[in-house]
Formats: structure tokens, C-alpha cells, sequence
């Protein structure tokens, strides 16, 4: 196989810069990702590295799983490709019996249920809320390798904006950090520093990692924290066979302490690397593209992207009345890209927080658009899966069957809820997807042939590398969740001020950082891009939000101040006409006659109609009661 084939020249001379240091820089949808792919594969095929001494370091565990099963169709199977944390865990705890001794840790996902026992401890009432935050300046400085008693001052020095006092934030930390050595616990930045810290003890142990991986390649390096900088020094030991690729321009991680400096310095740190730059956007549109270029036009790194894609629609801005409108004409719009033949799995609705997706799971349910939150991550931790791999495994080791594997499995699978059609909404049909997925799975693998022992063992592989089938449904996630990811159609919603930009976001630079935000989200979508946002948050609520100061010249509909028009009239204003389907004031003379708002599609369901009618009444209701 020519694994050069499909490249551009530009990602050609990535792939075929086989030795570091080499560092790429380019802007969204330029193929970064893919000439990375495309460079391991080629090296592995030309025997200049054994797939085993390469190590590919990616952002999520679910773009790590991708690049995996990449590489395994470009026929270099058995490369490592992790993320980070899971590199380092993998590496501590095969060293941890030799090295540390004892019962090895437990790795902790949330810092705050030890902050409110450390707080307790301290004789301190806990606020949720303030402690989240507490947990992110934590966070904050163990990445930036500040100690508890060096955090006043350093975050002075950085301008954060802590929800307590720093020196109160600076003991609980230290009691935080008490606790966690007590407990045996470890956290995400633990496992970095500690694996760092081994290789630095214990020389053997450097020696053995550096032996193995020879070939480091970093995805995302605009998002490389000060912590992580310190690991990947310490692997390569001096070394300087690494490949970075990057954007500076989607770098939305800084408030963790990230940092794109290792990257726009990276020429500079190495000065023999060969520096490539991609302009070309595959991903996008040229309506989408322009628009990405118009949001990051006074960015101080010119990247601009040149779209190679043919027409799209132009991306569309709405307003709406309140969030429930939002929630119901962006599920009302999937539908009709549903019905015009996007598959659901190519749709994406994302927001700022995650306390925003509620509205829209409550919209979708109604509607009957299958969903899944934050895409199908930690896919094989969900209860039906195991479930079903459990009763698979159970069938492939007794024998069973003997029969094709597709009913086999579809047999087994309908026993735990797999109903020949899917259920309306909610949890329901995010589980019934989940097992249709499997099924899917079962299909594709019993028309090449395989047997349910084949099947086990791929669902054993792929739980092992977090790797989903694809599953059906409309993912629901955050921005920030969405970084490396693509779909045909993305809805950016709740685009208002105190949102993008988030209202604590106080300094330009993080400001900025919003603006970059807004960019990774518009460049998520290779066709269809509906950008949106509500002026109140309930039915008959004050409208008192404005539009996303970035959409500013963007869109017709926001230059200068937001405008809501009212029917003209005598002394006496008319009342005002809404759209039957969102509830939108008609302005427009035509829609007034059709009942019904340009954005929305005149072949709505009824029964559907009346059910959200139903719910928008109940939501006025429940805003009108004091909290
Ligand atoms: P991001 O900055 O968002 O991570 P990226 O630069 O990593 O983007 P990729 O995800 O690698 O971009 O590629 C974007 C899309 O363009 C993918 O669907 C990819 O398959 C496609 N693509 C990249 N290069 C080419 C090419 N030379 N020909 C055709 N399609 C391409
Ligand atoms: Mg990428």
C-alpha cells in the first residue's frame, strides 16, 4: 500500500520527514492529524522505526482510539497512541512494584470530593461552586509546577482570578494534597509528575523507556502544558526524534496552564527542525471557511485557511426568543436535516457549558432525535454494553452457536432490550442505540466471515482502546470537547454574551481565548453551520441578552446593537404575530401571513407541535415561580 497516496505535497513533505525535529503548523482542517498518520505509517513501512518504538501522543482518548485504527488500515497495527495521562500510567504502573513498592495508587478523576473533606478538616463551609473553582487553580498550579506555598504570589503573578482568597486557596491545597497522599490517591497531574520524577531517580528506568520508544510524534502541541513539556523532555531524554503538529490559533486550554508558546518557539528550542506549514482547508466548505477566517482575522498568528472544498450553504444566524425556542427550532432543523439525509452520527449541537445541554436533551427526547452526550466516549463503560459483552463472552466460550453471527448476536441482544424499533428518546434510546451499534458491528464482521469468538475477541480489543463503534445519535458536547473532531452539520448555540465570551473571562488574553473558542467550534463543520442564540432564558422572560460580541460584523442580524423589531402600528401597537413552530415574533409581512418564521420548515409535525407546546407552557409556569 502507498501510504503517501492522498496526501498534498505539503503533507507529503511531513510524511516524509522522517527524522526530527519537525513541526507543523497549520490551521484548522489542514490535515495536520492526517499527515501525522500518514508520516508513522510511512516510517514503520520503510523500516526506519519498529511500530513498538513509537510513541504518538493525542488530546482525547477517542481521538487516540482513531489514530490507532488509522493506522492499522495503513498497515502499521501495534503503535502506541495515547493520551498524556494514559502513556504515563501505563509506564508507572510497570514500574511502580520494582521502583516504589506497595499497593499502587488509584487514580482519581475529580479533585472534589478530597477538597470537601479538606475543607471540613479545616473547620470551612463548602460552596460546590467555589470549590470547582478551587479544584481549577489546583489544577492550574501542579501544572505549572507551583507549590502550595509559592501559589499567592504566583497567581498574582498571572492575573487568575480565584473565587477565595489566594492564600486560602493556597492552604487547601495543601490540605488537598495531605489527604491525597494519605488516601494512596492519585491525580491526573500526579501521574505526570510522578513518572517524570521515577525517570529522573532511577536511571535503569529512563534507560528502558528511552530504549523503547525512539519516535515521538504530539498532536494538539498548542495545548501542551508546562507538566507535560517536562515528560516529553524527560522521554526523550536529549533526544530529538519528535514531531509536532499544531494550531495556535485553537488553543483553548490556557486557563488549565497550557501554553502554544512550546510551539510557536519550537524552531527556536530546535534549530535544525524542518518547520512545514499547511494552508489548505479538506475539511470545511469555502462559506464555512470564511467564516473561521473572519473570526481569527486580527489573530496575531496568520494562518489563514484557503478552502478546498466546493459550495455549501452559507452558514445560518438565528435569534431567538427564549432558550426553550432555541432548544426547539435546533431540534426542529435536525429533523430536517435528518430528513434530507445527514445520518445523525454527522450532526453536532455544542455549547460553552456543559449545564447547557440539558434543554436541548429535553428538546430532543420530545422530538425524537437520538442523541449522545459528549459523542460515544466511555462507549464500553455504559451498564448494556457490559451487559452484552458479559452474555456474548458467555455464548462464544459455551459454544454457541454454531449459527451465522449476525442473528446470533442480534438474538442474544434482544434479550437485553434490542427492539426491533427504537424507543422515542431519552436514556431509552441511547441505550437501544448502543446495542444497535453492536449489532452493526455483528453485521459488518459476520459478512467477512467471522465467528463470535471473533467478535468477543474485537469488542475485548476495542474496549481496551476506548474504541466506539459508531453509534447513532446527535452529539451533544462542549466546545472544548469537540477539539480534533468534525461533522457535517454543527449547531454553535447559546452564543451570547456572558456565555462567549463566559462572563468570568475578565482579561484580554482570555477574551481571546473565548474568540478562539468560537473558532474551533465553527471549524467542526464541513457543510452546514447554524449559529444561534436566545434573549431570555424562559418563555415570557426578560429579554436582557445580547448576542456573542465575536458574531459583531459576522452576521447581518448582529451589527451594532441588537434590534428587536416590533410590528408598526398607531398609537396603539398591534399585537405582535408569533411563529406557530419556535414562537419567534414575525416582523417580516410574509411570514406574518404564513403563520410561520423563514428558519422554520413548513413541514413540522404536529403531534410534535403540540407536545412542545405543551412543554414551553410548563416551562413559563415553572419561571414564573420564585426560586
Ligand atoms: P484540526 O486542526 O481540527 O485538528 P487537522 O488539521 O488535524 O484539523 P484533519 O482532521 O487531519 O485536519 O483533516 C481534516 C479533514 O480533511 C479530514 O476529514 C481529512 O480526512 C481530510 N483531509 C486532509 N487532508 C486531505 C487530503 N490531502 N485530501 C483529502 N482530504 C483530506
Ligand atoms: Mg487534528
Amino acid at each position: 500500500m502507498d501510504v503517501l497516496e492522498g496526501l498534498d505535497p505539503e503533507q507529503r513533505e511531513v510524511a516524509q520527514a522522517v527524522r526530527g525535529p519537525v513541526c507543523v503548523l497549520a490551521g484548522a482542517g489542514t490535515g495536520k492529524t492526517r499527515a501525522i498518520t500518514h508520516r508513522i505509517a510511512y516510517a514503520v513501512q520503510s523500516g526506519i522505526v519498529e511500530p513498538q518504538g513509537v510513541l504518538a501522543v493525542t488530546f482525547t482518548t477517542r481521538a487516540a482510539a482513531e489514530l490507532r485504527q488509522r493506522l492499522r488500515l495503513l498497515g502499521a497495527p501495534g503503535v502506541q497512541a495515547r493520551t498524556f495521562h494514559a502513556a504515563a500510567l501505563r509506564q508507572l504502573s510497570y514500574f511502580w512494584p520494582r521502583v516504589i513498592g506497595g499497593e499502587p495508587p488509584q487514580v482519581i478523576e475529580s479533585k472534589l470530593p478530597l477538597l470537601i473533606e479538606a475543607c471540613r478538616r479545616m473547620r470551612r463551609n463548602p460552596d460546590r461552586g467555589e470549590l470547582r473553582d478551587v479544584a481549577s487553580e489546583i489544577e492550574w498550579a501542579k501544572v505549572t509546577q507551583i507549590a502550595p506555598e509559592d501559589y499567592p504570589g504566583a497567581a498574582v503573578k498571572a492575573r487568575r482570578t480565584p473565587p477565595i482568597a489566594p492564600e486560602e486557596v493556597a492552604r487547601l491545597y495543601e490540605g488537598y494534597e495531605t489527604l491525597r497522599r494519605e488516601r494512596n490517591l492519585i491525580d491526573f497531574e500526579t501521574i505526570l509528575e510522578l513518572t517524570a520524577a521515577v525517570m529522573a531517580e532511577h536511571r535503569e528506568v529512563a534507560g528502558q523507556i528511552r530504549q523503547q520508544y525512539r519516535y515521538f510524534v504530539v498532536d494538539e502541541f498548542q495545548d501542551v502544558n508546562p507538566l507535560q513539556k517536562l515528560l516529553l523532555d524527560t522521554w526523550l531524554g536529549g533526544r530529538d526524534d519528535l514531531c509536532v503538529v499544531g494550531d495556535p490559533n485553537q488553543t483553548i486550554y490556557s486557563f488549565t496552564g497550557a501554553t502554544p508558546h512550546y510551539l510557536t518557539n519550537f524552531a527556536v528550542e530546535h534549530p535544525s527542525a524542518t518547520v512545514i506549514r499547511l494552508v489548505r482547508d479538506y475539511r470545511s466548505t469555502p462559506q464555512v471557511v470564511s467564516l473561521a477566517n473572519r473570526v481569527i482575522s486580527r489573530s496575531v498568528h496568520r494562518l489563514e485557511l484557503v478552502a478546498q472544498r466546493p459550495d455549501g450553504p452559507e452558514p445560518v444566524f438565528t435569534e431567538y426568543d427564549d432558550e426553550p425556542a432555541e432548544a426547539l427550532g435546533v431540534a426542529l432543523t435536525i429533523k430536517k436535516l435528518m430528513a434530507d439525509g445527514v445520518p445523525t452520527r454527522q450532526i453536532a449541537v455544542l455549547f460553552r457549558i456543559n449545564a447547557q445541554s440539558e434543554a436541548y436533551e429535553q428538546a430532543f427526547t420530545e422530538a425524537g432525535v437520538p442523541y449522545l452526550l459528549r459523542g460515544a466516549e466511555r462507549f464500553f463503560e455504559r451498564p448494556e454494553v457490559r451487559q452484552a459483552v458479559v452474555l456474548l463472552r458467555g455464548a462464544a466460550r459455551s459454544g454457541g452457536d454454531e449459527e451465522p453471527l449476525a442473528p446470533g448476536v442480534h438474538a442474544i441482544l434482544s434479550g437485553i432490550g434490542l427492539t426491533a424499533e427504537p424507543p422515542g428518546g431519552g436514556k431509552a434510546r441511547e441505550k437501544w442505540e448502543s446495542l444497535k451499534a453492536l449489532a452493526d458491528l455483528a453485521e459488518d464482521m459476520g459478512a467477512e466471515g467471522a465467528d463470535l469468538t471473533a467478535f468477543v475477541a474485537e469488542l475485548e480489543r476495542r474496549a481496551l482502546e476506548q474504541h466506539a463503534p459508531p453509534v447513532e445519535g446527535v452529539t451533544l458536547a462542549s466546545l472544548h470537547a469537540a477539539k480534533g473532531l468534525e461533522w457535517d452539520a454543527v449547531f454553535l448555540v447559546g452564543l451570547t454574551e456572558g456565555m462567549v465570551p463566559i462572563i468570568y473571562a475578565e482579561t484580554p488574553e482570555q477574551v481571546e481565548e473565548e474568540r478562539r473558542l468560537l473558532y474551533v467550534g465553527i471549524t467542526r463543520a464541513r457543510e452546514h453551520l447554524h449559529l444561534s442564540w436566545a434573549l431570555a432564558r424562559s418563555p415570557g422572560g426578560r429579554r436582557s441578552r445580547r448576542p456573542s460580541r465575536f458574531l459583531d460584523g459576522l452576521s447581518p442580524r448582529t451589527t451594532g446593537a441588537p434590534r428587536v423589531e416590533r410590528p408598526a402600528g398607531g398609537k396603539k401597537a398591534a399585537a405582535p404575530l408569533h411563529c406557530r413552530i419556535c414562537g419567534k415574533t414575525l416582523t417580516v409581512a410574509a411570514e406574518q401571513k404564513l403563520g410561520r418564521c423563514a428558519t422554520c420548515p413548513a413541514d413540522y409535525d404536529e403531534a410534535l407541535l403540540d407536545s412542545l407546546k405543551a412543554w414551553r407552557t410548563a416551562a413559563a409556569k415553572e419561571a414564573k415561580v420564585p426560586a
